[in-house]
């Protein structure tokens, strides 16, 4: 009686297929942004993006969390955390790939291609971009201390990965982090208690004496840290490493690890500086204004990541939905799923045309527009798509049923994404502090006395006259901003600036029809409160085609 029954219909999982070249609406998308571009670097990516080894990786990386050693077996304090191979394996790839600080020292179209990479990694492995993601934020930010920067750049920017902690001078290529968070604040920085003492000048400019804590340090076995603390002048941006030059381990001190929802191969922990030592970036006193430019770019990957997060969850569903049957037929072959399906798909391809917009704006530093998109947008798009999904891994994961909740020893990749969602939503920025840095941006003008507004109306103006429901929002959007909008509604408003710049983008790089059922439903208002209520009239054919990873 060993054999009781046979496992039927179950789905085979998704694995060795290549995350780029499957991605239509990705490779329409870079196609407007950059035409011409190599994308040979994007296929290598996708290739080991989707490769059975790394998913592999991704499962262990995150069944075996990262171990925090304190002090040694002799009560010696090491302040070490202990990572699974894999973990150095998905670290390896996503720096030789790099999606760290490389993009600093690239080209034209180095920030576009760097975007669309970190969208592909993060679908094989979303919490070994913490560090990843900080290292490429950091990068400008720490020109506010030339010294540092001039020796650290060619290390920040290496496609070596090397895990040792051992002085920077000694290593291939170095990763950093950001201290912002204290327990008594977070988005109001300005509570931080952490105490800056100054004592020398150094060869790396002023050095200074911390004394406090950080309840947030993700990352702490990076190589060094942006870290605010309180200086006599106020507020200031420290660069603070975690070894000294001269080899001694600097006196930061980790406490405990987090124990969190998700985000399981990223160890996440709090901090005490015992007196560390940490030097000036930027001048006393500014310390926000110089961490905020760290700040803006996290932001972007939080909108790029949670992105490649809606198009992992919506592979999984079409993969499932494509093989498995009910009631006689395949569940894609279901009308009703056939609009869920649908659905997801548009409101995926819409957080890739956004997120591209806006990594777009990274690209073209010296363009007056770009400056103020890139001011506008990171707020918008941070805060509606990170918005989106919790609710998106939630519908998606139910395409798949009950196995859809199951972990299985890491296997449920699903229930990884779901855990992983409204973390992007939180950190850097939660979304009511980034509703509010909406209202801030359109407030501001540049040298030319152009404002924001005018940009953003500049920017929606291409696609006017396509769509009735488009048209009426942009009208009502350009009045509301122009009489002044109240705190209360940042939201609203954010959201629909997040609308009209994904309709707008759709408009000119995405098929009619994905176009038309966008608007219909999100902006035309013939829409349900859940996914899989787009109008009858939808082409589904097409926008499920379209989104098949295969
Ligand atoms: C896994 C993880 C890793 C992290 N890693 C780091 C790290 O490496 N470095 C770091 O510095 N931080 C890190 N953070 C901290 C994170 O950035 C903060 O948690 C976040 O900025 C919110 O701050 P807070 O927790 O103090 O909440 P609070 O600031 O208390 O906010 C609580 C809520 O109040 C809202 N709120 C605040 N002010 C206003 C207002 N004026 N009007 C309306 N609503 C408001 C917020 O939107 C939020 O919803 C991490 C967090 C997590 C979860």
């Amino acid at each position: 009686m060993d054999q009781t029954h046979e496992v039927i219909n179950q789905s085979a999982p998704l694995s060795g297929y290549n995350l780029f070249t499957t991605n239509r609406p990705l490779r329409d998308a870079l196609a407007f942004h950059s035409p011409g571009h190599d994308d040979a670097p994007l296929r290598a990516l996708g290739e080991t993006a989707g490769a059975a080894e790394m998913q592999q990786h991704a499962r262990l990386a995150n069944v075996h969390a990262p171990l925090l050693h304190s002090h040694d077996r002799f009560g010696r304090r090491v302040d070490q955390v202990e990572f699974h191979p894999s973990y150095h394996a998905l670290m390896s790839a996503a720096v030789r790939h790099g999606l760290h600080g490389s993009a600093w020292a690239g080209g034209p179209g180095a920030h576009m291609e760097r975007a669309a990479g970190f969208m592909l990694f993060t679908e094989l492995e979303a919490s070994v971009l913490c560090p990843v993601s900080m290292t490429y934020a950091v990068t400008p930010a720490l020109r506010g201390n030339a010294p540092v920067f001039s020796e650290w750049f060619p290390r920040l920017t290496s496609t070596g990965y090397d895990p040792r902690l051992v002085p920077a001078a000694q290593k291939a290529g170095v990763t950093m982090g950001m201290g912002m968070t204290e327990k008594q604040g977070g988005s109001d920085v300005r509570a931080n208690t952490t105490q800056a003492t100054f004592e020398e000048t150094t060869p790396w400019g002023r050095r200074y004496r911390l004394v406090g804590h950080k309840w947030f340090f993700s990352a702490p076995m990076c190589d060094a840290f942006l870290v605010l603390a309180q200086a006599p002048a106020g507020l200031s941006c420290f660069f603070l490493p975690r070894v000294l030059p001269d080899g001694a381990m600097n006196a930061l001190r980790i406490q405990r690890l987090k124990d969190k929802l998700g985000n399981k191969a990223n160890a996440s922990s709090e901090v005490e500086f015992a007196g560390a030592q940490a030097w000036l970036v930027g001048e006393e006193g500014r310390g926000v204004p110089q961490i905020l430019e760290m700040g803006t770019l996290t932001r972007l990957d939080c909108a790029l990541g949670t992105t490649g997060l809606m198009r992992q969850a919506l592979v999984l569903a079409l993969n499932h939905a494509s093989q498995r049957k009910a009631f006689g037929y395949r569940l894609l072959e279901h009308p009703l799923m056939r609009n869920v399906l649908a659905d997801l798909a548009l409101e995926s391809e819409a957080a890739v045309a956004l997120s591209l917009r806006l990594a777009r704006a990274f690209d073209r530093q010296d363009d007056a527009h770009e400056a103020l998109m890139r001011r506008v947008l990171t707020p918008v798009a941070k805060y509606w798509i990170c918005k989106r999904g919790s609710m998106f891994s939630q519908e998606a994961m139910e395409c798949l049923g009950g196995n859809g909740y199951v972990e299985e020893g890491g296997e449920g990749v699903m229930a990884r994404i779901y855990r992983e969602m409204p973390l992007n939503s939180i950190w850097e920025g939660a979304g009511n502090i980034m509703a509010l840095d909406l209202l801030r941006a359109l407030k501001k003008r540049d040298d030319r006395g152009q404002d924001v507004a005018a940009a953003l109306a500049a920017e929606l103006d291409p696609a006017r006259g396509s769509q009735p429901g488009y048209d009426r929002l942009v009208a009502s959007l350009l009045t509301r901003i122009d009489d002044g909008v109240e705190e209360t509604e940042a939201r609203r408003l954010a959201q629909d600036v997040a609308l009209a710049v994904q309709a707008a983008m759709l408009r000119r790089h995405a098929p009619d029809f994905v176009f038309e059922a966008f608007c219909a439903s999100r902006l035309g208002g013939d829409w349900g409160h859940a996914f899989g209520t787009l109008p009858l009239a939808s082409n589904f054919d097409g926008i499920i085609a379209r989104a098949m990873p295969y």
